[in-house]
């Protein structure tokens, strides 16, 4: 496989690189950020590509926040936006349940296992969901628990999706009550499957972690909507009206972000060296998943253009 242009400090092949696109696909966490540092110089960039008439758009696997969430985290750190520029994956999953699997009630309640962001988004589309944040979830499984579970009395008999996103306060009783609401027919969606959740520290289980159990009780796979999922890509097209050929996605993470931006077929795909991936991944030999360009930073965009 051909081996991604490297960008940084080369002002003429940036600026050929620019003129390619109409639209940049961002990802947040390891490409503007990390954790609440932002890196140095991404507000004087955002500000350099939308000068140049670009499009930039948002695009987070993050399911703990909501749009609204991530819009207040944009603000604070100093980064104008608007709510609809922002793609997260808690979205993408709301949007997902009610206007394409359009389930008919009463069976279209969903079971959550995440946090609030995926309430909120559930809320905004008018989806009805039982668990998630419910504080009454957060305690050991006692013996009642296992007989209502067995004969589904401790069951909500209106669910018909179960959920997963990352949820920190994750525990037996509620992976017990996933797995019967699945066994019982419930769809499986996940908000993403990002393996890992990095942090300035090291890595911490990633939403991904969380389905596993499910999997693995049940031997089914999630329909999961975050990136690379495509049905994420197809509401962004959706929204925006893309022309796909001029569309780059840029990110740290070469299974997530570089195969969302490949399986879209979109005119190119930026890596940073900022986030999770490393180059030696797609030089090693037979690497399937290879960017079409990299930086060694977003601001390196930036500082080489003229
Ligand atoms: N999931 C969670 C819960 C996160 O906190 C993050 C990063 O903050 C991610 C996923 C990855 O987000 P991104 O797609 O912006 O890298
Ligand atoms: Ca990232």
């Amino acid at each position: 496989m051909g081996q991604p242009k490297y960008l940084t400090g080369d002002s003429a092949a940036i600026n050929a690189f620019i003129d390619q696109f109409d639209v940049f696909l961002l990802d947040c966490d390891g490409v503007l950020w990390s954790g609440d540092h932002l890196f140095e110089g991404i507000v004087e960039t955002l500000e350099f590509l939308r000068s140049k008439g670009k499009r930039v758009v948002f695009v987070t696997n993050n399911s703990t926040k909501s749009r609204p969430d991530y819009q207040k985290k944009l603000t604070a750190l100093g980064i104008p936006s608007n709510v609809e520029e922002i793609f997260a994956s808690a979205y993408s999953a709301a949007v997902y349940i009610s206007r394409i699997m359009k389930l008919p009630a009463p069976k279209n309640k969903v079971f959550v296992i995440g946090e609030s962001g995926i309430e909120t988004e559930l809320r905004a589309e008018g989806v009805p969901f039982v668990g998630g944040t419910d504080p009454a979830l957060r305690r050991d499984i006692t013996p009642e628990d296992f007989t209502g579970l067995a004969d589904g009395s401790l069951l909500d008999p209106d669910v018909g999706v179960v959920l997963a996103g990352l949820d920190f306060h994750i525990n037996y009783l509620k992976l017990s009550m996933g797995y019967q609401y699945l066994q019982r027919g419930a769809k499986f969606l996940a908000t993403n499957l990002d393996s890992t959740l990095p942090t300035n520290h090291t890595f911490f289980p990633g939403a991904g972690s969380i389905s596993i159990p499910l999997i693995n009780m049940t031997g089914q796979n999630p329909t999961a909507l975050g990136k690379p999922s495509q049905a994420m890509m197809d509401a962004i097209e959706g929204k925006f009206q893309l022309d796909r050929a001029r569309t780059c996605m840029v990110g740290d993470r070469l299974d997530t972000d570089i195969q969302f931006g490949i399986q879209g077929k979109l005119g190119g795909t930026l890596a940073v060296l900022t986030g999770v991936s490393k180059k030696e991944q797609w030089e090693a030999e037979g690497a399937n998943i290879v960017p079409s360009f990299y930086v060694d930073r977003l601001s390196d965009l930036r500082a080489a253009a003229s």
